[in-house]
């Protein structure tokens, strides 16, 4: 400890026992306990009448409309399950453009005439609900005055039980839209963009012969960082309490350079944690799968088993706030922020995706046939096409002020957007790109199956850790996403930008098999040519080398470094056309998110600022100069007494030195708090980036400086130390 251990009790740390002091729980029957508090299809099964049920899966399968008829009778199921688990209050779970999830609750009761109560729930309640929406960020969607917003039920997301020891709630995943049927959330578009995907795969999975498949579904599974703390820390930490990161905070002398922690055993605190949480998860139906430490002390990582894009998207949400949730009863507090602690890694998310069909093939699993591989290279070019058309949305999808901190900090991908293909599907593209095929060939497409070509691989043996967005086997992986965000927007962008990309391809397809080419070789032909133009954005090579900046600004790729540069790119016309082809986001639409992330940005950074510099006056600053006054106050003692402090007054000497950087840089912030910038969001966010944040880092310099001289007993903040190894 950096203080006395007397200022901490710890209590939850060092009292803990992982046989819960004697009382063993009983083991977790996984199978009976999975979904128990999701309203699903099986309990739905049960409970509604079968044409009830089968219109309803009719609306969840195909998206047909739903009457009312149908709706007060699964109201009325739905509220009866959720009574029997306890629940009084029932609510419109919706994600606005915050990122977060929002809820506000309503009771079933309503009362009778003769002074009592009935509990109600109708079709109605269900379907449609209108929160006060002026609170919500709407990027000039909505002015105040037309406050109303709408959450709409929906059916394809099962609803859930939130519980608490006091009772519990039932929980409706809704789209929230505004009064002119804007969408004013992360689902809406998410739903369309599922759409638009389905619909090109499909168009170019008949042009391959496959008339059976009558849905195609993009698929997620996302593997989640996350950093667990002792409360008692956190608690201590305003800057983390405010903020989700450590504003100053110098680095411990060990940090993750043993790296001994990554796939360690886990502590028993953790692993108690993570059993409750994943108890938790399974009983809401959220299949999570694997659980291990990570690289940094004191990080970890969850992941689920994939699911259809919708759902992986609430269920991610919803993982975030359990792990949160569970933490606290564990005396720890979950840290999803990208960057909590400065020189030690920081969290992301593994955004897995793909896109299969309803006959159970994933169209980007290479196949066992040269058939089978034709189709696989046509989708896994329509991939390639996509990002590297679109480098910028995806940048834009990851962008936050906090994830800036990681992205190109060499434990991260940088900001420069590349595709990872594995050594062996690389060669094949480029001997795709290589090799004309021509008509002579004959039919067998470039030696597709026959010796010219390798053998696709089943499984990408190799690995690159350090790709933004990496081919692993049977599905893409993109990892620069941040560990609190929502994943719904890279999600939006990936199925949109796919679809444009098939859409696209498949029209090439269809010319070329009208002017009477052989759909194989025609397909062949359009892999090749898709894949010529956008080769640039294939690189195998350490995405964390100066090298790799250099060669991709001669491949002309962008590096948008920090998100103001990023969000500058989200409304280009370009990118206005793409959204508005696909019916995903119409141009209002696409504006207004880029007016909020723009504003949530500089909020961000703002609030960091005023934060840093409190930290500074009111704790770092006493701090050091009650050291600096003892230091000061021995020398005069000393030299009265013919004690020599020629140590002492070189230790002051530093102190000094250093207590006048901290006040000359805090003078600077406190001169960049002064105001915002400007009148617009975007004077705003260029501000917080050319003047408040370098001023925050020199704050933090001077104050880390301070830290490794001062008093440990007379620092007023828990050490990097103490957060990261007391588990
Ligand atoms: P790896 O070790 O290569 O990362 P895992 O099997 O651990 O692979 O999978 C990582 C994540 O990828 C998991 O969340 C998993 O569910 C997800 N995943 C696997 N297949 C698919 C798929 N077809 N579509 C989307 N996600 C997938
Ligand atoms: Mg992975």
């Amino acid at each position: 400890m950096s203080r006395q251990a007397s200022d901490f009790n710890l209590t939850a740390a060092t009292k803990f026992t992982s046989n819960g002091n004697g009382t063993k729980q009983s083991p977790m029957d996984i199978e009976r306990i999975f979904g128990e508090n999701a309203f699903g299809l099986d309990e739905m099964k049960t409970r509604l009448a079968p044409e009830t049920f089968s219109s309803l899966l009719a609306t969840i399968d195909q998206g047909e409309a739903i009457d009312l008829e149908i709706g007060n009778e699964v109201a009325n199921a739905m509220k009866e399950w959720a009574m029997e688990r306890g629940a009084t209050h029932f609510t419109h779970w919706f994600q606005p453009l915050t990122g977060n999830t929002a809820e506000k609750h309503d009771s079933f009761i309503t009362p009778n005439k003769g002074g009592g109560a009935i509990a109600k729930f109708s079709g109605s309640d269900l379907f449609q609900g209108e929160p006060d929406a002026s609170s919500f960020p709407s990027g000039g969607l909505r002015a105040t005055f037309e406050a109303r917003g709408y959450t709409i039920w929906d059916p394809t997301s099962p609803a859930f039980i939130i519980e608490n020891k006091n009772g519990s709630y039932l929980a409706i995943p809704t789209a929230f839209a505004s009064w002119g049927g804007e969408a004013l959330d992360a689902k809406t578009p998410l739903l369309r963009s599922m759409g638009a995907v389905d619909k090109q795969a499909r168009r170019v999975l008949e042009l391959f012969g496959h008339k059976e498949v009558g849905k195609v579904t993009a698929t997620v599974g996302v593997e989640q960082e996350y950093f667990l703390i002792d409360e008692e820390f956190y608690y201590r930490r305003p800057d983390l309490m405010t903020t989700g990161r450590t504003l100053v905070g110098a680095k411990p002398p060990r940090g993750q350079e043993l790296d001994d922690h990554y796939f360690g055993s886990i502590p028993d605190r953790v692993l108690s944690c993570m059993l409750e949480t994943e108890k938790e998860l399974y009983r809401l139906g959220i299949p999570v799968k694997t659980r291990h430490n990570e690289v940094a002390p004191s990080q970890y990582e969850i992941a689920p088993i994939f699911e259809n894009t919708n759902i992986a998207c609430d269920h991610q949400q919803l993982l975030m706030i359990i792990l949160q949730r569970i933490a606290r009863q564990h005396g720890m507090v979950c840290l999803l922020h990208e960057k909590p602690f400065a020189g030690i890694n920081g969290s992301g998310k593994h955004n897995n995706w793909s896109i299969g069909t309803d006959t159970g093939i994933n169209l980007l699993e290479p196949g066992d046939n040269p058939h089978d591989n034709l189709q696989f290279l046509f989708f896994c070019a329509a991939v390639i096409e996509a990002v590297y058309k679109h480098q910028d949305l995806l940048r834009v999808s990851v962008a936050s002020a906090a994830n800036d901190h990681r992205l190109g900090a060499n434990e991260a991908p940088p900001a420069i957007m590349s595709i990872f293909l594995g050594e062996q599907l690389e060669d094949v593209f480029n001997q795709i790109d290589a090799g004309a095929p021509t008509e002579s060939k004959q039919g067998g497409f470039m030696g597709l199956g026959t010796p010219v070509l390798p053998n696709l691989p089943r499984h990408a043996g190799d690995r690159n850790r350090t790709s933004p967005f990496a081919f692993t086997g049977n599905k893409f992986e993109f990892r620069a996403v941040g560990s609190s965000q929502s994943v719904s927007f890279p999600n939006v962008v990936l199925n949109t930008i796919v679809a444009e990309a098939l859409d696209g391809m498949a029209g090439s397809l269809e010319a070329k098999m009208n002017s009477g080419m052989a759909m194989e070789i025609a397909a062949a032909e359009v892999v090749r040519e898709t894949v010529h133009e956008s080769k640039a954005i294939i690189f195998g090579g350490d995405n964390y080398s100066d090298e790799w900046h250099t060669e991709a600004e001669r491949r002309g790729l962008l590096n948008l470094k920090t998100t103001v540069d990023a969000l500058e790119t989200l409304i280009s016309e370009k990118n206005i056309k793409l959204f508005e082809s696909y019916g995903v986001l119409s141009e209002t639409e696409l504006r207004s998110r880029e007016e909020i992330w723009v504003e949530q940005y500089f909020i961000r950074i703002n609030i960091e600022a005023e934060t840093t510099e409190s930290l500074a006056r009111t704790m770092i600053m006493p701090a050091a100069t009650r050291y600096l006054s003892t230091l000061v106050k021995t020398m005069k003692r000393g030299d009265k007494v013919g004690v020599s402090t020629s140590g002492v007054k070189e230790v002051a000497d530093h102190m000094a030195a250093y207590v006048n950087e901290l006040q000359e840089a805090l003078s600077v912030l406190i001169n960049a708090n002064k105001d915002l910038g400007g009148d617009t969001v975007h004077e705003k966010a260029h501000h917080m980036l050319n003047n408040v944040i370098p001023a925050m880092n020199k704050v933090r310099h001077a104050t880390d400086r301070l830290e490794r001289i001062t008093a440990g007993d007379l620092w007023p903040l828990p050490t990097y130390r103490d957060m990261l190894f007391v588990k």
